[in-house]
């Protein structure tokens, strides 16, 4: 039904997507259903749900629990009255944890968000100490950060990924990245920013809009869900989306958000409907596997989007037609929306560009399901993020390459030294994957994603020596990330732990994949991510 017209006649109407799903009148009823029933309360500042937030949030401060504390002092700082003092103190209180990470930069600034809030002056000595402290702690100590710049110079057309690389079709016809010099190992060759991020829930925990944590998000003087970063604070389209809450139920909700900010994020780029529809359906049309040129033009973004593969297999049920229908009306409230689209035949080609906007999210979006363990909310997916570049990697169960998520952006590292003309594939799964038997991988292939591989691992004979195998299992760098020793502290082990894998893909890269080699990508990944997204600050 997707892009379906009327007739076959060009300029003919696209096919009314609710009409075919039992009309509008009864969409209607099946989105009274989905409501939100939430009392206007919960969403409207309130200055006693702030103060009980940062009281919940000094309980974890005086139990150690500085992570946990800040996504409190978020939440109180998200329900505070404008203007009230609430804000000044949870602003101080959170510079406090700060401190206690090591975060000193965010303290500084903190520490002046509290002033300019006007924190309370009986209180003013013991912020000017803390500063103080801090400015004494930061000389003597550096902290260790993940490094998530590229080892290279960016492409001149795709400044997202390395000047080593080039994008080509591949035998089949379809599009993957090649690398143009030898590389070697442990280098970053792509930092690609997301092209979306959504926030589910745990709204204190991360910028709404670029989902970076530990760092000093304000909140939106409005709405008491959006918390911005310094970089974030001017997003031209959250006032379209601010106070919009559609579904009790926060997996729908955020399946609805993320596809109206999605729509807006692609609307944004016209000035009316005809320039949209002919750029959509040029996108659509024209071939999937075009090599792009150039990815400086944020159109061309959204030409990337759209090109996304989708599955339409299922067509639209029932439920998909009621989230897009709940999307299209939230969108044509919107005045500069609602006046591009007021033709019967423009109106028929949004239903038809959210519909598409629904199936790239479905199959195109990394869900992000950790979260510090906190007793007050519940433990569930939280993030979603979309990127365009993911299709050009092929999967294979022997990658040379890692996917690290860092806040927005997702980075690309090389696992295994690759020479110049090769491909580079990335693997689909790692955790419990990598090291095992071929037939737990292709059956994890065929049910998650209807793949049969034929990677050099799963057809070729040529496999790792026994010898070579028991080289690498005797191989210090090996038995100490294997061996791990618990007594040492995790967050100080690895750090450690990255290097040794480092040195030991090093060292063994150029052998066939093994078991030994799945073993040891498995926890880099492991740990890179868990370093990037500040898990180690939890314990
Ligand atoms: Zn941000
Ligand atoms: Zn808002
Ligand atoms: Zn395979």
């Amino acid at each position: 039904m997707l892009w379906k017209k009327e007739t076959k006649n060009y300029d003919s109407m696209y096919v009314d997507i609710f009409a075919l799903n039992g009309g509008e009148a009864s969409l209607e009823k099946a989105i009274r259903n989905l409501q939100c029933h939430e009392k206007e309360s919960v969403l409207a500042k309130n200055d006693t749900q702030s103060f009980q937030k940062r009281q919940a949030g000094n309980e974890y401060f005086s139990q150690g629990k500085w992570v946990h504390a800040i996504t409190l002092y978020n939440e109180s700082l998200l329900f505070a009255e404008n203007s009230s003092k609430n804000i000044s103190l949870a602003y101080a209180n959170r510079s406090a944890c700060f401190l206690k990470l090591k975060k000193y930069n965010e303290c500084l600034v903190d520490i002046e968000l509290a002033k300019e809030a006007r924190y309370p002056s009986e209180l003013m000595p013991k912020l000017d100490r803390r500063k103080e402290d801090c400015l004494k702690q930061m000389k003597n100590d550096v902290p260790s950060k993940l490094e998530t710049k590229m080892t290279f110079e960016p492409h001149k057309h795709f400044p997202w990924m390395a000047n080593v690389l080039k994008i080509d079709r591949d035998a089949d016809g379809g599009l993957a990245i090649f690398a143009t010099e030898d590389i070697d190992v442990g280098e970053n060759i792509m930092a690609e920013k997301s092209f979306m991020c959504f926030l589910y829930r745990h709204y204190g925990s991360k910028c709404n809009i670029c989902l970076k944590s530990l760092v000093n998000l304000m909140p939106c003087e409005k709405c008491t869900i959006v918390m911005f970063c310094s970089e974030c604070k001017d997003n031209p389209l959250h006032p379209y989306e601010c106070g919009l809450k559609s579904c009790i139920r926060s997996q729908t909700n955020g399946q609805i958000m993320r596809l109206v900010r999605s729509c807006l994020l692609g609307i944004d780029h016209f000035s009316s409907a005809d320039e949209l529809m002919n750029f959509a359906e040029q996108s659509i049309k024209g071939d999937l596997h075009e090599i792009p040129t150039t990815s400086l033009d944020a159109k061309w973004k959204y030409e990337a989007f759209l090109k996304l593969p989708i599955d339409n297999n299922n067509g639209v049920n029932d439920d998909v037609a009621v989230i897009v229908f709940k999307v299209y009306k939230m969108l044509l409230n919107i005045t500069k929306i609602g006046s591009m689209f007021q033709s019967v035949k423009r109106r028929r080609f949004l239903m038809h560009l959210i519909l598409q906007h629904y199936h790239i999210l479905e199959l195109n979006s990394a869900i992000g399901t950790y979260l510090p363990k906190m007793d007050h909310t519940e433990n569930n997916c939280y993030c979603t993020q979309t990127e365009l570049y993911s299709q050009y990697f092929r999967h294979s169960c022997a990658p040379n390459v890692l996917k690290v998520y860092v806040h927005d952006m997702f980075m690309i590292t090389t696992i295994r030294p690759i020479k110049k003309g090769a491909k580079l594939l990335k693997s689909i799964y790692i955790e419990d994957f990598l090291s095992a038997p071929k037939a737990t991988r292709q059956k994890n292939l065929w049910q998650g994603r209807k793949i049969f591989c034929t990677c050099e691992r799963c057809i070729s004979n040529k496999m790792a020596t026994s010898a070579q195998r028991r080289r690498m299992t005797l191989d210090p760098d090996y038995l100490y990330i294997v061996d791990y020793d618990e007594s040492i502290r995790i967050d100080k082990f690895m750090p450690t732990a990255i290097d040794k894998c480092k040195s030991f893909l090093q060292k063994y890269g150029e052998i066939r994949f093994c078991k030994e080699l799945g073993v040891i990508v498995e926890v880099y990944q492991l740990f890179m991510n868990t370093l990037s997204t500040n898990q180690h600050l939890l314990h």
